[in-house]
């Protein structure tokens, strides 16, 4: 084996394996892309909404600190849209809507400060590059985000707000992660103030047609090195290199494919479900990780025709099944598009509804925001809940007791198996900008690793 004819196997064609793929193949690597869905982009996804228009079912936004995503949306000649964001707020605060000029829900002041004041203490208090060495690391892991709240906080407003932001920077249940995964997860994103803003924040831009555009032509890159429609089942080890085994696809029998060092760009609970002989020593997740939930829904207008009233189409209310609603209308005003996100807790229930009872619902909840609204053209509903290749979006939730158990070998290789995935970044962790730089972190693991035989064999010689 040489350096520049190693063979690598990535399993999953998300944002980190398509460009763990790619740096391995500029490094002249002999490269398989094994993707069990018939796409690839993983949580990256295009939904048609209306003619020619083409919505972000999956992944969306992006800012400036999001620097390897920018860098690459710029080499492969794709443009940004602001995220449109003119207009007053709407609020729908216990069925009372109101329209304001202001970002902040028209909840008592004090109980939002003081919330705030304590995530930014407990924000800053974690190490960003080991939360499993964070002071008090052991209590903080061991604590629901629910708990933390409810020994904190009397104010009931506190109450109200905080499920609404840790559903919508999160997609997540206070009751379901521990107070160091919320602290890391909202540390790692940049902060609170970066993820929560539109302009200058985390949410500033999206990609022109669709952030799937970028896995598409990336994917384009790599021509027929990528294989769809090949579920990896198991991957053997042996003392000469890696038997990667996926399981019959569609109109496919069982296929199999060797290999010097392979890479898993999977969310841990995909990973935990590969047969991996030997076993791992760690676990990739347990029986406390859970998935995000969100859904997003789309509806489409023949324009963007709550401008024509002075609102912005955002929105946040205090019930469901549409927690918050942004206007991703296609930069030209050609049509208009709201995006409704369900999150958390609201998305399992609305995710347990028949498709017209969703519409219906959604619809409704529509009428009470923007009651001048006509009713759209269309509806799409994109539910990350029942995608089997998914499970956990925007990403996994590290439970309580996960951080200590799982942080410290996130990365550390299994003999020749190493990982990527947005859930193995400590830098924008379950974001697109940490999904890229864990597939940049995996294939130079690869590439030294490679390199290291090769001289080791060189000596022997
Ligand atoms: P994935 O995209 O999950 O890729 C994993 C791939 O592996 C998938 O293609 C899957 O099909 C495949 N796979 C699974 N199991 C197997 C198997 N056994 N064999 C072979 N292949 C397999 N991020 C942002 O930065 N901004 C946002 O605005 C944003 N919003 C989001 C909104 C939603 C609704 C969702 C769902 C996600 C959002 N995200 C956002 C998160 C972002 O999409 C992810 O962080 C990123 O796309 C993860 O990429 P990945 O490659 O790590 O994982």
């Amino acid at each position: 084996m040489t350096g520049a004819h190693a063979r690598v196997v990535v399993v999953g064609a998300g944002l980190a394996g398509l460009v763990a793929a790619r740096d391995l193949a500029e490094s002249g690597a002999e490269v398989n892309v094994l993707e069990a869905r018939d796409r690839v982009g993983g949580r990256m996804r295009g939904v048609p909404v209306s003619s020619g228009v083409v919505a972000d079912g999956g992944a969306a936004y992006l800012g400036r600190q999001h620097t390897e995503l920018l860098r690459l949306v710029g080499d492969h000649g794709l443009n940004l849209v602001s995220t449109g964001m003119t207009g007053e707020s709407t609020f729908l605060i216990d069925d009372d809507r109101t329209t304001t000029a202001s970002r902040v829900p028209p909840l008592d002041a004090v109980a939002l400060g003081d919330l705030f004041d304590r995530l930014d203490d407990l924000i800053e208090s974690v190490r960003p590059n080991a939360p499993w060495l964070t002071p008090d690391a052991d209590r903080l892991d061991h604590q629901t985000a629910k708990r933390w709240l409810v020994d904190g906080i009397a104010r009931p407003d506190a109450h109200a707000f905080f499920p609404l932001f840790l559903g919508e920077m999160m997609a997540a249940d206070p009751a379901a992660i521990s107070v160091l995964h919320m602290a890391f997860y909202l540390r790692s994103g940049g902060g609170i103030q970066y993820l929560n803003a539109f302009e200058g924040g985390a949410q500033q831009w999206r990609i022109d047609g669709g952030a799937h555009l970028l896995a598409d032509a990336l994917a384009d890159e790599l021509g027929d090195r990528v294989h769809l429609n090949h579920p990896v089942a198991a991957i053997d080890q042996g003392d000469d290199g890696v038997v990667v085994r996926c399981d019959a696809g569609t109109n496919r029998p069982p296929a199999e494919f060797r290999a010097d060092r392979v890479i898993v760009a999977l969310p841990p609970l995909l990973a935990h479900r590969i047969d991996f002989r030997p076993g791992l020593s760690t676990p990739r997740a347990t029986a406390a990780t859970g998935r995000g939930c969100a859904i997003k829904v789309h509806l489409s207008y023949q324009a963007p025709l709550w401008r024509e009233d002075g609102l912005s189409g955002w929105s946040v209310s205090t019930s469901g099944p549409l927690l918050s609603t942004v206007d991703d209308s296609p930069p030209d005003g050609s049509a208009g598009v709201l995006t409704g996100f369900v999150t958390g807790a609201a998305a399992s229930a609305f995710s347990a509804l028949s498709p017209a009872d969703q519409e219906g619902s959604a619809l409704a909840h529509v009428g009470r925001l923007f009651p001048a609204l006509p009713p759209p053209d269309t509806c799409s509903v994109t539910d990350w809940l029942a995608e089997e290749y998914s499970r956990g979006c925007y990403a996994a939730l590290f439970g309580p007791g996960d951080w200590l158990r799982l942080g410290p070998t996130l990365t550390e290789p299994h003999r020749r198996i190493h990982w990527a995935g947005t859930e193995t970044s400590l830098e924008y962790f379950g974001l697109m900008e940490g999904a890229i730089r864990s597939g940049q972190r995996a294939a130079a693991e690869v590439i030294g690793a490679t390199h290291a035989a090769t001289n080791s064999s060189k000596v022997l010689v």
